[in-house]
């Protein structure tokens, strides 16, 4: 008696089954809209796509302004298609604001650098500028080949909070990449963090940074809070201020998501 009310279940949900997989196609989860748009794709490593805003081609610093008075314009140095830091006049950024992007940067520390630890290649990716000075989420920039300091503050860290998963770093002279995506942290209408920032970094192709949540802006002090909501800020580059030779950028793009 058991044996065969078992049957008829198995009868009955073998029925149901095979009824449901009739009715359910492939195409109900195929979709057709919205369709994504056409971007055509550098040809080389690092070359901007068509739809990227170029912060830096080689040529100018016009997308840039010094950042403790953005009424001047960045008064770094360009030559020979690359930009050099300018440690005496400070920081620069960009004149436009974002919210969540895609950034490709590549630098370079010079050959003949000297120095160690923090004071050996310093300088930083200012993901989100928040004013004067280095406030903001600072990715360290910095010699990471064979130059020993706090792994939280070497390349590829998000500085004094995130340890990079790896260290790919290429020795002075060479010419090294940071792909990065960035998700703003999100703020209600009452000034209250909603989502914190994210980050995701690629350096020299190997991913350091997945998916990370950022505590706050960067904190050289003591521990990292989000104290005040802020919407799209600039992009900053570090003019850091210890004593070694100046680092140089190139090929600067930014895509918005
Ligand atoms: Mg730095």
């Amino acid at each position: 008696m058991k044996g065969k009310f078992l049957l008829t279940a198995l009868v009955i949900g073998g029925f149901y089954t095979a009824n449901a997989q009739e009715k359910a196609k492939p195409e109900d989860t195929e979709v057709y809209s919205p369709v994504p748009p056409e971007v055509k794709a550098g040809k080389k490593c690092g070359e901007a796509p068509s739809d990227a805003i170029v912060l830096f081609n080689g040529t100018n610093l016009d997308q840039w302004v010094m950042t403790d008075d953005r009424n001047t314009p960045a008064k770094w140095n360009v030559g020979k298609g690359i930009l050099t830091v300018n440690k005496q006049v400070g920081n620069i950024e960009t004149k436009k604001s974002f919210n969540n992007y895609q950034l490709h940067i590549e630098w370079r520390v010079p050959a003949n650098i000297t120095g160690t630890g923090q004071g050996r290649g310093n300088s930083g990716v200012f993901l989100a500028s928040l004013g004067k000075g280095d406030a903001g989420y600072e990715l360290q920039v910095l010699d990471a080949y064979n130059n020993k300091t706090y792994t939280n503050g070497m390349a590829g860290s998000i500085y004094k909070q995130s340890v990079p998963l790896a260290n790919p770093a290429f020795k002075p002279g060479e010419w090294q990449t940071y792909d990065v995506i960035w998700n703003a942290p999100v703020f209600g209408t009452d000034g209250a963090l909603v989502k914190p920032a994210h980050v995701t970094v690629i350096f020299n192709g190997v991913v350091v940074q997945n998916d990370t949540e950022l505590k706050g802006p960067t904190q050289y002090i003591g521990e990292a809070a989000y104290r005040q909501a802020h919407g799209p800020s600039p992009i900053k580059l570090q003019a850091h201020g210890d004593k070694s030779e100046p680092l140089s950028f190139r090929n600067i793009w930014v895509r918005e998501l």
